[in-house]
């Protein structure tokens, strides 16, 4: 198949298929053979990649994700490519709150691969913290909104026994057992929902 062909690094003239790199390779020294196809296809995705990069340096998220995407197929172990795509269906790291569930589970699923191809950089793990840390406040936040409600109705209800009015210490009361059964129910699924790995791990998926 390759005419005179011989090995750069240890001169053989033997070569086979290597199923592993899934490319042509020296029998004797095991080193890659670069046919003139592998080096076109090879220069094209440079290419592509430095033509995407410079769209997400500017913002132009859309473009990058169509340029890169029919890279998935040709080169599924490229941790460039995920890079990429995850950059940009993250806004570049910067949407805290991916509100569409198509491009979240798209997230989810590059995150998976560079954890999978153990890429996890530490741009990454920032983004994952930040998350954590906007859920943690809102969490914090919704807390606080339901302490607030409950004290002021039991404030309420202190007054309306005080003025001592039937109807009114009954309104009081209905709206002190909503306050708390409200409360209760946010602690019960709290107690009960299952860990997430994001309050396990710090560089974990924080989509899942
Ligand atoms: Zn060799």
């Amino acid at each position: 198949m390759l005419d005179n062909w011989k090995c750069r690094m240890c001169g053989s003239r033997a070569y086979q298929f290597n199923p592993r790199s899934m490319r042509l390779a020296c029998s004797e020294c095991r080193s890659p053979i670069s046919t003139a196809e592998e080096m076109k296809a090879k220069v094209q995705l440079e290419k592509t990649l430095a033509f995407a990069k410079q769209h997400l340096h500017v913002g132009n998220y859309s473009e990058c994700r169509n340029l890169v995407l029919p890279l998935l197929d040709q080169y599924p172990a490229d941790k460039r490519v995920y890079l990429m795509l995850l950059a940009c269906s993250t806004k570049g790291y910067t949407d805290l709150h991916i509100t569409d569930d198509e491009i979240r589970c798209e997230a989810a699923e590059y995150w998976d691969k560079l954890e999978r191809l153990r890429c996890v950089n530490n741009a990454m793990i920032d983004y994952a913290r930040r998350i954590r840390k906007r859920t943690n406040d809102e969490t914090s936040k919704k807390r606080r909104k339901h302490i607030a409600a409950l004290l002021c109705t039991c404030f309420l209800l202190l007054i309306f026994i005080a003025a001592g009015q039937p109807f009114l210490i009954v309104c009081g009361f209905i709206a002190t057992s909503i306050v708390l059964w409200r409360i209760g129910k946010v602690v019960f699924t709290s107690l009960f929902k299952e860990p997430t790995r994001n309050s396990t791990y710090s560089n974990s998926n924080p989509f899942l």
